[in-house]
């Protein structure tokens, strides 16, 4: 069969797009969808780079490099590759990579080298790149009358990138007009009127935390089995009875909850999905008025921060003494690597325990591989088969299936 000529294609493509670059056709792909701009490119990219590393890059010699050395994802990553994975039935690969991480953690440990989990996300630098160069050329575009007038009326962004691109445009000298709505759509989100059925609130609780905190990584951590981390436990107790004291008497805490933070209070039922919803609201407002400020003052700060994390910053050292497991061998990552810099972690048994652990861990993730195998059918399968779930609470620090905060 002939391939179809280039020209015919070529037609096809809008004909306004013709003489853009790729950054900002991507842009304006962005302001044709649903909700924020930027979020949609980021979220595509995302999609894209995960799906060819499971497909094409996980056996490339660089790629697990790279992987090694960074010890893999952060929690959002690897909740979003763990979702990926399950939807193009790549379990194998993810075994693989989960596989070189435990390997490399025993190793390190073995060495006493320095662990240094979660400093450099490969995927969380990729998408700070990509940010900013689409943000970037968006604060320039928004300087060129002929596109901000096409485009403009159609261009949505979340409260982090409006923020931005405000910023941007005072750096590079280009002023968004002040006649561009940055702020106008995300007003009218956060004021949530009449009554709603289970459905129509979930709904609306998404859009105003997609209008808050951005988009949303997908989630593809099963909540069981889990990796049993005590610290964990300790701080998901506490974190629970923090945001049901700070929701209670109708009261609502000031900034913005992160993702995973609200997910876990509803699903303790320490908050109602509709007190959930009035919180976001009235952190958009505030976020609005604040962005609004921007405009004429710098100063102006935006209710971003969780105050939950917050909580957790502060008290780290007395939920990591509460939470020490009879058995330190089943800390998760993270946890591991804040014990090993107390003085009674130096010992050699905590450090062994943990290895052996972590050598347990590998030699199922390769089972699970082999099993994977056409030559493996016919085998009958075992505990390897939810090995990648216990790898990913361990590496993802028992995130109960929900995203990190961004
Ligand atoms: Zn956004
Ligand atoms: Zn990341
Ligand atoms: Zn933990
Ligand atoms: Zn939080």
């Amino acid at each position: 069969m002939t391939q179809a000529p280039r020209s015919r294609w070529w037609r096809r493509w809008p004909s306004f797009r013709r003489d853009r670059d790729l950054i900002t056709v991507a842009i304006e792909r962005g302001a044709d969808a649903d909700g924020c701009a930027v979020c949609w490119v980021l979220e595509a990219r995302e999609r894209r780079s995960l799906w060819i590393l499971l497909r094409e890059h996980v056996l490339d010699p660089g790629t697990r490099g790279d992987w090694n050395r960074t010890l893999g994802f952060c929690a959002r990553h690897t909740s979003a590759l763990c979702a990926t994975a399950t939807g193009m039935g790549q379990l194998p690969g993810v075994a693989i990579l989960f596989g070189d991480t435990a390997r490399e953690v025993a190793r390190r440990v073995g060495a006493g080298a320095r662990l240094h989990v979660w400093r450099d996300c490969l995927e969380c630098g990729r998408e700070a790149q990509s940010e900013a160069a689409h943000l970037r050329r968006l604060a320039q575009q928004l300087g060129d009358a002929a596109w901000t007038e096409r485009w403009a009326p159609k261009l949505r962004l979340c409260v982090r990138h409006a923020a931005s691109i405000m910023r941007t445009g005072m750096r590079t000298g280009v002023r968004a007009r002040p006649t561009i709505p940055l702020a106008e759509h995300l007003r009218e989100i956060a004021v949530i009127g009449g009554s709603h059925d289970a459905r129509s609130l979930r709904r609306t609780l998404a859009t105003l935390q997609a209008a808050s905190l951005g988009f949303e990584s997908p989630s593809g951590v099963p909540a069981l089995p889990l990796w049993g981390c005590g610290v964990c436990d300790a701080e998901t107790t506490a974190v629970t009875d923090e945001g049901r004291r700070l929701f209670q008497d109708g009261g609502t805490p000031d900034g913005t909850l992160c993702r995973r933070h609200a997910g876990l209070l509803l699903a303790r039922s320490a908050v109602a999905p509709a007190q959930l919803a009035d919180h976001y609201s009235s952190a958009l407002q505030r976020a609005v008025d604040a962005l609004e400020e921007r405009r004429t003052k710098r100063s102006a700060v935006l209710p971003t921060a969780c105050p939950l994390c917050d909580f957790v910053e502060a008290h780290a050292g007395e939920l990591a003494a509460s939470g020490a497991p009879d058995s330190e061998a089943a800390l998760c990552l993270r946890h591991f690597e804040v014990a090993l810099e107390r003085p009674a972690a130096s010992g050699g048994a905590f450090r062994a325990a943990h290895i052996e652990a972590l050598r347990a861990l590998s030699d199922e993730l390769g089972e699970l591989h082999r099993k994977s195998s056409w030559d493996a059918r016919d085998e009958p399968k075992g505990t390897e088969q939810t090995s990648w779930i216990r790898a990913a609470h361990y590496l993802g620090y028992d995130a109960r299936a929900l995203p990190l905060t961004r």
